[in-house]
């Protein structure tokens, strides 16, 4: 058993890093991402308020993927097979309102989403603790690594990203008692090292905050992901989730978190 849990990592790499077939390679599946779900608190700055969405914003972008058939899937999922009409959702951070506002939203919808969370930030005031953080598992929620601190990792001695990137992995295999496979960089900040750490670690692939909504097999640690910004437009959403361009996503890199 220990073997296999050693091995399963490997043996799901060689599995996702193979497509069957040539057109499983590259998948059209957006990748959205958020931080908070909540009401801004008054007085929140300009970059709080970029990272976070209302419930209302939120519901009404789900109602309208719902309504157009889409449904989710993980992270995991995403090179499995040919997918029609699929998304994934990330939410980085691990706030709290992960659990008390997008969480029964994304129920009432029958989605699931993928977190990716902090180590030291776990039960900290705001943040998710490991009881939410099972709670969302026993879900279906997917649970991946933002990292120990979420310090900009290109910044970073070696021993410094492989504690970020490899111990993160390690305690929350510990705590939730099954291998982790991907990470979300901080601020979206990788390098080629980073890149290699990664892989070094175990990870299957990562996230990052290029935009786009085309990723392809061989780019699975650079995976692109649509960045939702707070205030968003329902008629904006639409055009740069659902219809079939990128356009729309030139304002994607500003937010840092
Ligand atoms: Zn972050």
């Amino acid at each position: 058993m220990e073997l296999l849990f050693c091995l399963l990592p490997h043996l799901l790499l060689a599995l996702v890093s193979k497509p069957l077939l040539p057109s499983q390679g590259e998948e059209k599946v957006p990748i959205l991402m958020y931080h908070h779900i909540r009401v801004p608190p008054a007085g929140a700055k300009r970059l709080e308020r970029i990272l976070t969405v209302t419930p209302d914003d939120f519901y009404n972008q789900m109602d309208a993927l719902y309504k157009a058939g889409f449904k989710t899937i993980s992270l995991r999922e995403l090179f499995e097979k040919r997918w029609e009409k699929r998304f994934i959702i990330t939410l980085d951070d691990g706030y709290k309102d992960v659990l008390t506002e997008a969480y029964p939203i994304l129920a009432s919808f029958g989605f699931k989403a993928t977190i990716f969370v902090i180590i030291n930030e776990i039960g900290k005031p705001g943040h998710l603790n490991w009881w939410d953080i099972k709670f969302l598992e026993s879900q279906g929620w997917e649970v991946g690594s933002h990292t120990m601190s979420h310090l900009n990792l290109t910044h970073l001695s070696p021993s410094q990203q492989w504690k970020e990137i490899y111990e993160s992995k390690r305690i929350l295999e510990e705590k939730l008692g099954h291998p982790i496979y991907f990470i979300s960089y901080p601020a979206g900040r990788f390098n080629e090292q980073v890149i290699q750490l990664v892989k070094e670690a175990g990870y299957l692939g990562a996230v990052t905050t290029i935009p786009g909504k085309i990723n392809r097999i061989e780019d699975n640690y650079k995976l692109k992901r649509v960045r939702i910004n707070g205030g968003t437009p329902l008629s904006y959403f639409k055009e740069k989730v659902l219809e079939g361009n990128n356009k729309t996503l030139k304002i994607s890199h500003s937010p840092s978190r």
